[in-house]
């Protein structure tokens, strides 16, 4: 069985490798430094075990990876209402960075985007702000399975050039959405996309989705078993930008994408996937790791309401 894992994943590294389409990101300078043929494709299995081949010392920050994460620790604190309310769980098929609605209906549509993300970010708990970042680093550490650390430099980059985010913030506390200080709400954000993993650790947390909240390498429980549907409902209608509903279609895992090239996904009850090359598609989603997610689905009838079952 092992060895069986190991050359599917040989032959899906060997067979996308040469897809050299797409472009590294450049709207925060700091991640068009990347080495865009860097490529790594990691699983681990609820039981426990775990698959990688490629670069898989290579390190990338989570980026919008963080979004699912951090949604289940604002759903943590204040609950499903408050979240529901102050956000939703619809598609916008508008850019994650998008103000457009904004202003009329007043809160966003999901918190995949950009502004829902912010929302999500400034319900986080904590008597500081050193506080309220190092609760949220120990959360996302219990997903990754090791001590979640900040690139600095990728923060500080998006920190000199966030005007977008900042602007969607403000717009958001003038409605009444945030409330607090918006800096400081703001910070955390950029903090959460700034934390570094590499694909192993990617996958160790889509498998703590995949196990109802627990990881399955550690053991610890990272959320209540009650919010995973919740996270993995709002994967699947949102969670790869404008791709979404092909990506539902074509590969039916619940999943998110990043701007630094990741993508993770979740097949819940069975295992989690991850995928790192930054070279993105117009979508802002990572071609090869699209190309792996839509290759392993078919092969294995990972979509999750094909009624075969995984294979
Ligand atoms: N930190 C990025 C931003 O706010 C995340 C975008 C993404 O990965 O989709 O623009």
């Amino acid at each position: 069985m092992a060895t069986n894992i190991q050359s599917t994943l040989e032959s899906l590294h060997d067979r996308y490798r040469p897809l050299n389409t797409g472009a590294v990101a450049t709207y925060i300078p700091e991640l068009t430094k990347a080495d865009p043929d860097l490529f790594c494709i990691a699983v681990r299995f609820v039981d426990g075990t775990g698959f990688t081949i490629g670069d898989t010392d290579a390190r990338f920050t989570l980026q919008s990876c963080s979004k699912p994460l951090i949604l289940a620790q604002a759903l943590s604190t204040v609950g499903r209402d408050m979240v529901m309310r102050l956000t939703g769980v619809e598609p916008t098929g508008n850019s994650f960075s998008s103000m457009v609605g904004l202003d009329q209906i007043g809160k966003p549509l999901n918190p995949m985007v950009n502004a829902g993300a912010i929302v999500t970010a400034s319900l986080l708990p904590g008597d500081s702000p050193e506080d309220r970042y190092e609760r949220m680093r120990t959360n996302l550490s219990a997903y990754l399975g090791s001590d979640a650390q900040l690139d600095a430099a990728v923060y500080d980059s998006e920190l000199r050039t966030s005007d977008r985010n900042r602007a969607l913030a403000y717009l958001l506390k003038s409605k009444g959405t945030i409330e607090g200080d918006v800096k400081q709400h703001l910070d955390l954000y950029i903090r959460q996309c700034a934390i570094s993993a590499n694909t192993q650790q990617l996958a160790n947390a889509a498998a703590t989705l995949a196990n109802n909240g627990v990881n399955p390498v550690t053991g610890k429980r990272a959320v209540s078993a009650e919010y995973i549907k919740d996270i993995l409902v709002v994967m699947l209608m949102n969670g790869m930008y404008n791709y979404a509903g092909r990506w539902a279609y074509e590969v039916g895992i619940p999943a998110k994408s990043g701007v630094s090239g990741s993508i993770f996904g979740v097949v819940p009850g069975v295992m989690g996937i991850a995928v790192y090359s930054p070279r993105l598609d117009d979508y802002g989603n990572s071609t090869r790791g699209l190309a792996v997610f839509r290759d392993l689905s078919k092969r294995y009838n990972m979509h999750i309401f094909d009624q075969r079952g995984p294979k």
